[in-house]
């Protein structure tokens, strides 16, 4: 039985809204993802440069530096040679020896060793003090090897200086004119060079500036990390072995001392077998980008969880006006009183049926019903029982249709209608019969003696009528008419007349 019309959920609109709403959302936050990842980048290559500028400035420095050393060096290996240095005073001796060691900065003390190790010449004093360095590696290296070239030592402490500071020597070998070893030219310096040269570069807190040598030893730190890292023995340091391997570059990597995240740029310092490392602390280099990406994450964040919550409300509000709409509808198509389907409902649906029935050829059939004598009902029970009738025929009405296709309504006053598609003349008859009787037998109003009843006319259009919409209402009409005056009560089919 399908009185009323119905209607859909928005499901369609909602569906866009919240599909829209949640595209633009995560359209958004993919935007300030890409965004964030680009600046990460960024920062990180800006680091990098930074970095490597550094190295690059450092590089140069420790180059010059430690060719000056080279060149004192080479100038004390070059006046030994000299055969007219023996017959010249001690102090002549002692300047052409040391001649080039003057412009040396954070100068120790620049030694001529003899093939013992024992001390020949020292610039601090013209009598040399009998003092043997045979044990030193500086010594056993040029000793063993003639290719050793300039040697930088492992960073020591001379035992009798009062400062113990830290010091590295740089060592060429003194040969024969045929080759054979006959001692060390060492020079020294001061690794406070390094510390001086290292704490001039600007940093960021928890990052270090590195020197090292080839064999992983520490030669110099700035900041230190720990109070006893000179010296220390880094060569099996991952980190190490990486940088080792590559030369130059820069990588981010977590530090094996105290596990920090750190961004390592490092480069070899000329041929020389040392390495500068630049090692900045990852939470430096982010900082900035860091309170970028919280605030601009922070805000995104806002925005979505606003929007999301404007979309569900604006779902909410679909929602409500479409169940206030609805119920307008049902309203608008509904009689108030009888609750069956109004007029308006009745010339739709009427018309809907009759354009299916041209279509298909269907039979269309259409039942007109008037309540009998109903004015003197009113009279005698008044407009509310005449209202409590009409309530009770039209009920009847409605349980007499059972097709989910037919349906009954109040045409109006004390009329009713029904449409019922895809029912031929006898189809329409026997369903105006079951509301005729229905309505017959409906309980006796009190102080009434007879019952409510109704007269009917049928009205069927097919495919051999030829006529149109309103002579099927006319037909219906008649017949009603025609029902009324053979006596009331009963049904009479257009067809018949
Ligand atoms: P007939 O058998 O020829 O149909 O006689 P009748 O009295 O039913 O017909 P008539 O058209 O003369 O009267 C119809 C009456 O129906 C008039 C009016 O008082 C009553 N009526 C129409 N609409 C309503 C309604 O909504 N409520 C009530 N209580 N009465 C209504
Ligand atoms: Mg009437
Ligand atoms: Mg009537």
């Amino acid at each position: 039985m399908n009185q009323r019309p119905t209607y859909s959920r928005p499901a369609r609109p909602e569906l866009f809204l919240i599909l829209g709403s949640g595209l633009t959302v995560t359209l958004i936050i993919v935007i300030i993802a890409v965004l964030l990842i680009r600046e990460h980048a960024s920062a990180l290559q800006a680091a990098k440069r930074s970095a490597s500028n550094i190295t690059q400035l450092i590089n140069a420095d420790v180059l010059r530096n430690v060719e000056l050393y080279d060149l004192a060096l080479q100038g004390l290996i070059a006046a030994t040679s000299r055969k007219d240095l023996a017959q010249v005073s001690a102090d002549i001796r002692h300047l052409v020896l040391f001649d080039q060691s003057t412009a040396a900065p954070f100068k120790g003390e620049i030694l001529l060793l003899d093939k013992s190790g024992a001390v020949t010449a020292d610039s601090s004093m013209l009598t040399p003090t009998p003092r043997n360095f045979a044990n030193h590696d500086y010594f056993q290296i040029h000793q063993q090897s003639t290719d050793a070239g300039l040697f930088i030592s492992r960073p020591f402490k001379v035992p009798c200086d009062c400062e113990q500071v830290w010091r590295i020597a740089f060592s060429r070998r003194v040969q024969g004119v045929n080759g054979e070893f006959s001692g060390v030219a060492v020079a020294t310096m001061r690794l406070a060079y390094f510390d001086q040269l290292f704490s001039s570069l600007t940093i960021g807190s928890g990052s270090t500036i590195n020197l090292l040598n080839s064999n992983g030893i520490l030669l110099a730190q700035q900041p230190l990390m720990e109070r006893d890292m000179i010296d220390k023995d880094l060569s099996s340091r991952s980190n190490f072995k990486r940088m080792l391997r590559e030369g130059s570059g820069s990588f981010s990597g977590v530090s094996s001392l105290d596990g920090t995240p750190r961004l390592y740029t490092f480069t070899n310092v000329g041929r020389l077998p040392l390495i500068v490392v630049v090692a900045l602390s990852s939470e430096d280099v982010f900082a900035a980008w860091k309170r970028a990406a919280l605030l601009v994450s922070g805000a995104t964040g806002v925005l979505c969880v606003g929007l999301l919550w404007l979309t569900w409300m604006l779902r909410l509000e679909l929602r409500r006006r479409y169940r206030a709409e609805k119920v307008l509808s049902e309203l608008a198509a509904t009689d108030a009183l009888t609750s069956l389907a109004n007029r308006r409902t009745l010339d739709q649906r009427l018309r809907m049926e009759w354009d299916r029935t041209q279509r298909s050829g269907e039979p269309l059939a259409l039942l007109m019903i008037d309540i009998d004598h109903f004015k003197s009902f009113n009279d005698r029970h008044g407009h509310q029982g005449g209202d409590e009738a009409l309530r009770n025929v039209a009920q009847a009405i409605a349980s007499s249709v059972r097709r989910p296709a037919d349906l009954a309504t109040r045409y109006g006053g004390e009329e009713f209608a029904v449409i019922l598609p895809h029912t031929d003349s006898n189809g329409a008859g026997v369903i105006a019969e079951y509301i005729r009787s229905a309505v017959e037998h409906l309980p006796r109003v009190a102080g009434d003696t007879l019952p409510i009843t109704v007269s009917i006319g049928i009205s069927v259009a097919d495919k051999n009528s030829h006529g149109s919409l309103e002579e099927l209402l006319l037909c219906a009409d008649r017949a009603l008419y025609e029902a009324k005056h053979t006596g009331r009560n009963r049904i009479v089919d257009a067809q018949g007349l």
